[in-house]
């Protein structure tokens, strides 16, 4: 494929999982659907099913009204609502991590409201760095073996663990360096980046490395275009059509970003395991190092420096926080961001956005402001 044709397949892999979804169930490979963030999805894949994405979809909100509140975040209203419209069918688990609030509700709700496809918590302790972490988390780890061998009816085999730790190492690295081949080269624009880091979520993962090498090396071989203002965009989610498009329009370069659906999820590989430790140990080490992240506990509030680090590290001339409306977690840190960038003197501005919204033409005043001010 050259350049082109894998961009045109990155978005076709991003905007249409379901096709996907049939190819595996028909090759005989069960999925698992696991939804944000930091599911440990090298166990799910050592055990021969595929764990695909489930970050909910830009679609009206119906039949989830029936169990969650209005003020709750349209990711887990829209992974429910697409669950109980059919469209996960052939699915054979849910994996939901309990890292907010609203994560923990929707595993209860889709109990009730998806009855075809089980739900499996994956329960993370808030204290991940003692040793009675790293205890809990593998626990946790070890219900989820448990609960995906009764719903996939396969089994767990900790050398088979190894391999996958390796596959995702291996993709965390090739996510890694195209995040940074694409911020030398502006003509990668904001759609195409946020479908190669969208069809990351739905593929198998050594599929998707190979892919995205084969997209490293163009990107590679030509002269950077010329660079437009470079922003750093931080927030759950980066994936919505309109807003990328603004972004494009606009003329903004992504020097970096501090999105769970993008960067923020491949930063931590696993590490290798030392003296008796089992592979499962090295994956438990791997959730209990990761650090930076509104959903993790934080007391030192350490993200804010990193964000603004970051920024600094990739020449970023302003920072974007695309905030999911009623993400607490996210919401809790806004303020401290600001204020870290107010004192860096890093214009920053901030854009409210769920998977209704159809109107980005807020998003695109804060934008033009954003740049007049740098
Ligand atoms: S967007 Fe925020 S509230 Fe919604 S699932 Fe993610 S962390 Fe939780």
């Amino acid at each position: 494929m050259n350049k082109k044709e894998l961009f045109e397949k990155f978005h076709e892999i991003a905007t249409h999982p379901e096709t996907l979804m049939k190819r595996y169930i028909d090759e005989g490979k069960p999925v698992v659907l696991v939804a944000p963030v930091y599911t440990p999805e090298e166990i799910i894949h050592s055990m021969g099913c595929v764990p695909m994405g489930a970050w909910g979809a830009d679609i009206q909100l119906n039949e989830a009204k029936r169990y969650f509140p209005a003020f709750i975040c349209s990711i887990v209203q829209s992974i429910l609502e697409l669950g109980m419209k059919g469209v996960y069918k052939g699915a054979s688990a849910l994996v939901v991590p309990s890292l907010c609030d609203s994560l923990k509700c929707l595993g209860e709700n889709w109990k009730y409201g998806v009855k075809d496809i089980p739900f499996i918590p994956m329960t993370y302790p808030q204290n991940r760095k003692p040793g009675y972490g790293h205890a809990f988390t593998k626990a946790g780890y070890e219900r989820l073996i448990s609960d995906l061998e009764k719903a996939a009816g396969k089994t767990f085999d900790d050398g088979a663990l190894g391999e996958s730790i390796r596959v995702y190492n291996d993709h965390n690295q090739a996510m890694r360096d195209f995040a940074t081949i694409a911020s030398k080269h502006p003509e990668v624009s904001a759609s195409e980046r946020s479908d190669v880091f969208k069809s990351a979520t739905f593929m198998e993962k050594s599929e998707h490395t190979k892919l995205v090498r084969e997209l490293i090396a163009y990107i590679t071989e030509e002269e950077p275009a010329k660079s437009g203002t470079r922003i750093l965009i931080s927030g759950i989610l980066a994936d919505s059509p309109a807003l990328n498009d603004i972004i494009d329009e606009l003329g903004f370069t992504i020097a970096a970003d501090d999105v769970a659906a993008q960067s923020r999820q491949y930063t931590v590989d696993a590490p290798d395991k030392a003296g008796n430790e089992s592979n499962l140990d090295a994956l438990v080490n791997k959730f209990c190092n990761m650090d930076n992240c509104s959903v993790l506990y934080d007391p030192d509030k350490k993200r804010v420096n990193m964000i603004t680090n970051k920024a600094a590290f990739a020449e970023a001339q302003g920072v974007v926080v695309i905030l999911t409306k009623f993400c607490d977690p996210e919401e809790f840190d806004y303020p401290l961001i600001k204020k870290a960038c107010d004192e860096r003197g890093l214009p920053c501005v901030l854009i409210e956005v769920d998977r209704q919204m159809e109107n980005m033409e807020q998003a695109r005043t804060m934008l033009q402001a954003l740049k007049e001010m740098i």
